[in-house]
């Protein structure tokens, strides 16, 4: 007898299913392809041993998925996080398929993953983990076949290491196997702000939507990563009051606004942001709570759920994160008509950037960072401008125009390249 699959709300790949179910039946998707993209095409599990600095020696597990690269090859970053599952990764590799369609690069979906805590390992055990990894899923990746990328606790030293681990077994350098890699070796200007650019821009475009002013407009982020703290101080240059921003014991909160560029300075000297002068210290859950007009979770999946999207008092969502917000938290805030720019269109600068990196990288030849960040805002605020469009057509709330949007594209390249062999 078949055990029916238990749904949960929290599961990352549950999430993923639902959202594409509602696109397909919305799309009348053909029955074929609707079971083509609700999978992913790859998993890869590795269990690969690493020697600490004491000599002892540990075992770590890593993913790489690719979800579909009917589009061009499988694109998406590395996560080193102790939550890391294969469920995370498969769907954290087909939101990368979906939003490399809505923006429109070449690329298909994919994302890998290991079980680790970062913070807890030396600067050489971190080195001797990626080029272990790197190794391990080396059978998959390349320019032309899958490039990783930054996430979740892993940054541009560790893509240089990744590079230079893949580039010492072919022989010589391969700059487009990674990108987000440092500017001396191949990587991109602009690169490192990107998400954080493209979340401001999706931010200033629904603004304008709502007809709300950027100036004095309140902003609370969660997360002050690279795509909180980019986000931040973006956002806050753009005539915004920063309010609130969190890290992941809690928030900090100045109802009169936070000096973001400050903060960034004191995050980087002291590690964290609790003792800075003059802030309140607040929880997640009522951070997440604060009365604003822009809240930006940029921190990790699950966080608006059934469970608290009743209470959330924002106009406006921006998701910076991957899967921010569960399927039961975001009826609650379309019947609540809170406006929300979902992460496959949100947070797709960073991988455009990406695009616009391995392109220099394949070519040789680099662009200004003036050139970049005008060809992202062009990307962005056509895609903005289009999944709006498709949201007033079809009277559906954004997440699902932006699913319409790409899952169409998607549908489309698998139907034209044909079922092989
Ligand atoms: N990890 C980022 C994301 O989730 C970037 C991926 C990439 O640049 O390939 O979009």
């Amino acid at each position: 007898m078949a055990v029916a699959q238990q749904i949960s709300e929290t599961n990352p790949w549950h999430t993923a299913q639902h959202q594409f179910d509602e696109a397909a039946d919305m799309l009348k998707l053909d029955p074929g392809l609707r079971v083509i993209l609700r999978e992913v095409q790859r998993e890869f599990t590795c269990h690969f041993p690493v020697q600490m600095d004491d000599g002892s020696v540990r075992c770590y597990t890593g993913y790489r998925v690719q979800h579909n690269i009917n589009r061009g090859p499988a694109k998406g970053g590395l996560r080193f996080h102790p939550d890391v599952s294969l469920d995370e990764v498969k769907a954290l590799a087909m939101w990368m398929t979906w939003k490399c369609a809505v923006v429109n690069i070449p690329y298909g979906g994919a994302k890998g993953g290991v079980i680790v805590d970062p913070r807890k390992l030396s600067p050489s055990e971190l080195e001797h983990l990626t080029r272990r990894f790197a190794t391990e899923i080396s059978i998959l990746v390349g320019p032309d076949r899958d490039i990783p990328a930054p996430d979740v606790g892993t940054n541009a030293q560790v893509m240089a290491w990744f590079m230079d681990t893949i580039s010492m077994h072919k022989g010589y350098s391969v700059p487009a196997t990674v990108t987000g890699k440092p500017v001396e070796v191949g990587g991109s200007l602009g690169r490192t702000d990107a998400t954080g650019r493209g979340v401001m821009i999706c931010t200033l475009a629904a603004l304008e939507h709502l007809g709300l002013k950027p100036f004095g407009a309140k902003v609370v982020v969660q997360g002050f990563g690279n795509v909180g703290s980019v986000s931040a101080r973006l956002l806050e240059e753009a005539g915004c009051t920063v309010i609130a921003v969190s890290e992941d014991y809690g928030g900090i909160y100045n109802p009169h606004g936070l000096p973001i560029r400050k903060l960034i300075e004191h995050r980087a000297r002291e590690g964290t942001l609790k003792d800075f002068p003059g802030i309140e210290v607040i929880s997640n859950d009522d951070l997440l709570r604060l009365e604003c007009d822009v809240l930006v979770p940029a921190a990790l999946e699950n966080q608006i759920t059934s469970r608290n999207a009743g209470e959330i008092r924002a106009k406006l969502i921006v998701e910076g994160a991957n899967g921010p917000t569960t399927p039961g938290g975001d009826e609650i805030l379309h019947r609540r008509k809170i406006f929300l720019v979902p992460d496959i269109l949100a947070n797709a600068g960073g991988v455009t950037v990406s695009y616009f990196e391995w392109v220099q990288d394949l070519q040789s030849f680099f662009w200004s960072e003036h050139e970049i960040n005008q060809r992202l805002e062009t990307i962005m605020q056509r895609s903005f401008r289009e999944v709006l469009a498709i949201m007033k057509e079809k009277q559906v709330d954004l997440r699902l125009a932006a699913y319409l949007l790409a899952v169409r594209r998607v549908s489309e390249a698998t139907a034209e390249r044909g079922i092989y062999p």
